[in-house]
């Protein structure tokens, strides 16, 4: 985590290869955001990897290869179809922000839920859809709040808060629990 942006990486293969992504909040004007040569051109790219580099001691402007860049959308409101007959999933009926990792998770979701209203002739799934995507959409966003931070008094607690929340279990039953279990 580090001053508005956080990054993951994850081994990909038993080679100590490793998948990096990294999540960077810039203030761009509607003009550089639509031109998508922008963050094909060498210069951008590798100012965002100093801004995260220069905030971490892994030497990441050396190690990270192959990069592709991209603004991220994030929907305003969910998209549900006049017609009754049409049924949005994934991104299409909800973009979430970025910090919880849960869009490919809730696209999955999504469909296996709309399998079991058609099966059932129910007609529940926009309703549940709205209550877990809102959930969802609260705890990324606080996490992407609580990630970015940029103040050090700020992070410092963060920090206490976060290695005494992420050992209690009553708050990872409610904070997780209540998005990974049905
Ligand atoms: C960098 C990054 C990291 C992510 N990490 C995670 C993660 O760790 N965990 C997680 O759960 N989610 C993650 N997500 C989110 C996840 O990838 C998406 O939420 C998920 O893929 C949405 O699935 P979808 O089927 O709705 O849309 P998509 O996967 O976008 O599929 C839509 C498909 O439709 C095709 N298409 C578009 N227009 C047309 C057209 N006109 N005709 C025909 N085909 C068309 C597209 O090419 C695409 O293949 C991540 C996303 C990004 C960008």
């Amino acid at each position: 985590m580090g001053p508005n942006f956080h990054f993951v990486i994850y081994p990909i293969n038993q080679n100590k290869e490793f998948n990096f992504i990294s999540i960077i909040r810039k203030e761009l004007i509607q003009e550089e955001i639509s031109n998508r040569n922008l963050f094909k051109e060498n210069t951008f790219i590798s100012n965002l990897l100093n801004q995260i580099s220069s905030k971490s001691n892994l030497n990441l402007a050396e190690k990270v290869e192959k990069i592709t860049c991209f603004p991220i959308f994030v929907s305003k409101k969910v998209q549900i179809p006049k017609s009754k007959n049409i049924f949005l999933t994934g991104d299409a009926f909800y973009s979430f922000p970025p910090s919880f990792a849960q869009g490919a998770s809730q696209s999955i979701e999504a469909a296996n839920e709309l399998f079991n209203d058609l099966k059932n002739n129910s007609s529940n799934y926009y309703k549940s859809r709205i209550l877990k995507t809102k959930q969802i959409s609260f705890r990324s966003s606080l996490n992407h709040f609580a990630f970015h931070l940029s103040n050090p008094l700020n992070i410092f607690f963060r920090d206490i808060v976060l290695k005494y929340i992420s050992k209690n279990k009553t708050f990872l039953e409610n904070y997780l629990g209540k998005i990974y279990t049905n």
